[in-house]
């Protein structure tokens, strides 16, 4: 078991990381996989509870890792230089969470050992959610959700 002190999430940089560490980060919590949307006139943006045709609703995982950026256009390739600085990304994601010097929450997989604390903390997307394939562009609105805080 990996103690807290040499957990590499909290001896490391995000630039630091190896690929493996980076792609470990990530909760699971499928937030970031919801569509958005921002109001031009303020720059504030809402998140609905629509997910990428890609998200596997039960795992909250990409259903298409490895191709993703292949297939949704729109899907971006997180980076440790932004990390820190997408205003969307939840509070609750690991790697906003690590550029800002806050330290992972006890539901993190990583922290806790178990891949199923994300979902039971009610982190993540499971449960929440409807896919984009049953939603068109103008109902969007109509999805606006007031459970993730960014
Ligand atoms: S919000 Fe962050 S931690 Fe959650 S799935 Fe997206 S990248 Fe991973
Ligand atoms: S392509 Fe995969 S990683 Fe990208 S937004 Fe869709 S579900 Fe998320």
């Amino acid at each position: 078991m990996v103690t807290e002190a040499a957990a590499f999430w909290n001896n490391k940089t995000l630039g630091e990381m190896s690929a493996e560490e980076w792609e470990r980060l990530c909760d699971g919590c499928g937030r970031c996989c919801l569509h958005k949307l921002e109001d031009i006139d303020t720059g504030l943006f809402f998140y609905t509870n629509v997910a990428c045709r890609l998200l596997d609703e039960e795992s909250c995982r990409c259903m298409n890792y490895p191709d993703r950026l292949n297939i949704v256009h729109d899907c971006l390739h997180l980076s440790a230089d932004d990390a820190g600085q997408l205003e969307w990304l939840p509070t609750s994601c690991a790697y906003r969470r690590l550029a800002s010097g806050q330290p992972l929450e006890w539901w993190h997989p990583l922290v806790s050992g178990d891949p199923k604390t994300v979902h039971q903390a009610g982190i993540s997307v499971r449960g929440k959610i409807t896919s984009e394939n049953a939603v068109t562009k103008e109902q969007l609105e109509d999805h606006v959700v007031h459970w993730i805080d960014f």
